[in-house]
């Protein structure tokens, strides 16, 4: 008896049922999520569109004969056993349901040999998952090889309603790169009709991987952390079937241990038009998970303009018992446990990403890393500025605060600097005060006067088409233009536009000359506020020059011994 076995009838009806393989790139889907589950990290995907051809080699663990002479029936699977093993999944398959279906769908044929072999198997299938024909032996390289031909030819009304191949091959490429990102350690070789196709190298994160995909984007645009959290609700599960197999992925997946990769763009530096780029994986894979992106976008609310989208993409391994992927056949949609509890952890590992403007080291890749860091080492290197202490140095124009810090140099523009710190401010108390002098207004309609007084302001008929306005926001107060502030207020019926609105009109303005104290002064208050980045508008605060950038400028690391 090999390691694949059928699944026991209670099992088989536990899981959802539904068609596994409607389409080309569910094709390329489990049959790629069938080489990671074998431990491989390489895998090789061909792809010819005239005949409607998928073949994926990897060098993983490959299958014994036995093994191979299962794979294609239905129900049978090596990664779960029992019902037990359902409920905590470390595998990305586990319904042994991708190859019958295929051999269904398809002219089926797989060759492999397990790493300790001197021989390859090499099987054809028939349209049952039956052995056809003789087993015959190949000479290959240790891994497995599994090649569907003519995709599709024997279900005509299914071919006739796949969309046009650039838009199938567009989704396979997207699919393989969401792949690539949440499996680091594989490289990826893609050809398409015999030519090569994309290329993806293994990094030890996703934040070597990401950048390949996303070419337009500078890697000093994106940071990147992962966070470790014990969680709270520890219980033992039950015991696991005795299963030989072991995935990738139940290394990287502890039974209390919470982990959350996230790279996100600096959202004073990148920002798309479209979400493309929110993504949410969970153990290994990304699904379509609304109320974590949610989290993301309220994160990077206030920090981007309007209908503009920010990069995050995040990885959460999570105890493989809080997840059901159950849920449906493609898996691209999941139950998970303790919602809340990840949607607070997510909202707070972003919240740390955003909170202060890191010095930017190279993250792609270790080695330049490791440069940068030699190069430096004469000048003290931290990774927060939460214990640095910028000392501002001069106005320039009277509009840039230049600020030294123990990592570089900042030009922080005056006026947006303090828009943020006032909006916060008023995010957190919002003060009436009442006038010393009414404010006298002409022309407000009665929306106007209905918004002004929702927000709090006292406001009341002073004569003809005249108002009284007897109390207004604290730092609105000693506001230049007050009057055109309060018309301004009266148009806005979104409340953090409000806030926004009133920040900016109270905030310093660029021209105006300040001393080094009150520089000072809105250098210490802006380094406290949550989005250090953005203006509540979206604009950028703070222009940085960092030491590293500045010795690579300088050439300063070419003299620096290199390992
Ligand atoms: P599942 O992945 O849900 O187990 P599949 O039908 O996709 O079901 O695969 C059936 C079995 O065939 C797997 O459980 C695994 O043991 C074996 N198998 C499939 N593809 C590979 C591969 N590339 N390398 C090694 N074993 C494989
Ligand atoms: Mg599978």
């Amino acid at each position: 008896m090999g390691l694949i076995q059928t699944l026991p009838t209670t099992v088989v009806h536990l899981i959802a049922a539904g068609e596994v393989i409607d389409s080309l790139g569910a094709v390329v889907r489990e049959l790629i999520e069938n080489s990671i589950d074998a431990q491989a990290n390489r895998i090789a995907i061909s792809i010819w569109t005239d005949t409607l051809t998928v073949q994926v080699s990897d060098n993983g663990q490959g299958m014994t004969l036995e093994d191979l002479e299962q794979a294609a029936t239905p129900h049978t699977t090596s990664k779960i056993h029992t019902e037990t093993d359902l409920h905590q999944i470390t595998s990305l398959g586990f319904r042994g349901e991708a190859l019958h279906s295929l051999a269904q769908l398809a002219n089926l044929q797989i060759c492999s040999r397990k790493p300790g072999d001197t021989i390859g198997w090499q099987i054809t299938y028939d349209s049952n998952g039956q052995v056809e024909g003789e087993p015959r032996t190949v000479a290959i390289a240790p891994g497995t090889i599994v090649t569907a031909k003519q995709i599709f030819s024997n279900r005509p009304s299914r071919l006739q309603a796949l969309p046009v191949i650039s838009q199938q091959l567009r989704k396979i490429q997207l699919q393989i790169q969401q792949t690539a990102i949440a499996h680091p350690q594989i490289t990826w070789q893609v050809n398409l009709d015999d030519r090569s196709w994309f290329t993806l190298w293994s990094g030890e994160t996703m934040q070597d991987v990401l950048p390949q995909m996303l070419s337009s984007i500078s890697v000093n645009d994106l940071v990147s952390r992962q966070f470790s959290e014990l969680h709270p609700s520890y219980v033992i599960p039950a015991n696991p079937s005795e299963l030989t197999y072991t995935s990738p992925l139940a290394s990287s997946l502890s039974q209390n241990t919470v982990q959350i990769n996230v790279t996100l763009g600096l959202p004073d530096r990148v920002s798309r038009r479209r979400a493309d780029w929110v993504k949410v994986a969970i153990n290994g894979r990304f699904v379509q998970f609304p109320e974590m992106e949610q989290v993301i976008f309220a994160k990077f609310a206030r920090t981007l303009p309007r209908h503009r989208y920010p990069i995050c993409v995040t990885h959460l391994q999570v105890p493989p018992h809080h997840v059901d992927w159950n849920r449906q056949p493609a898996k691209n949609e999941v139950y998970l446990h303790h919602l809340n509890y990840y949607q607070e952890q997510l909202s707070k590992a972003i919240a740390q990403l955003l909170e202060v403007p890191e010095p930017r080291m190279l993250t792609s890749s270790a080695a330049a890393t490791q440069m940068l860091r030699t190069a430096e080492s004469n000048v003290p290197y931290t990774s927060s500025l939460l214990n640095i202490s910028p000392k501002a140095l001069a106005q320039v124009h009277n509009t840039y605060i230049l600020v030294e810090h123990a990592t570089g140099l900042w030009l922080v523009e005056q006026h947006v600097a303090h828009e943020r710190v006032l909006f916060e401010q008023l995010e957190s108390q919002w003060q009436i005060v009442p006038l010393e002098q009414p404010l006298i207004l002409k022309h407000l309609s009665p929306q106007s006067i209905e918004r002004l007084e929702a927000i709090g302001i006292e406001i009341d008929a002073f004569g003809e088409d005249l108002w009284a306005v007897r109390s207004l926001p604290a730092v609105l107060v000693n506001c230049e233009d007050l009057e055109a502030a309060v018309i301004e207020l009266s148009y806005q019926d979104d409340p953090q536009l409000t806030r926004a609105t009133i920040a900016c009109r109270a905030a310093i303005r660029n021209g105006t000359a300040l001393d080094l104290g009150a520089m000072q002064d809105l250098l210490n208050q802006w380094q406290k506020t949550h989005n250090p980045h953005t203006c509540p508008h979206g604009r950028p605060i703070c222009l940085s020059l960092e030491e590293t950038h500045l010795a690579r400028f300088f050439r300063r690391n070419w003299i620096v011994n290199q390992k």
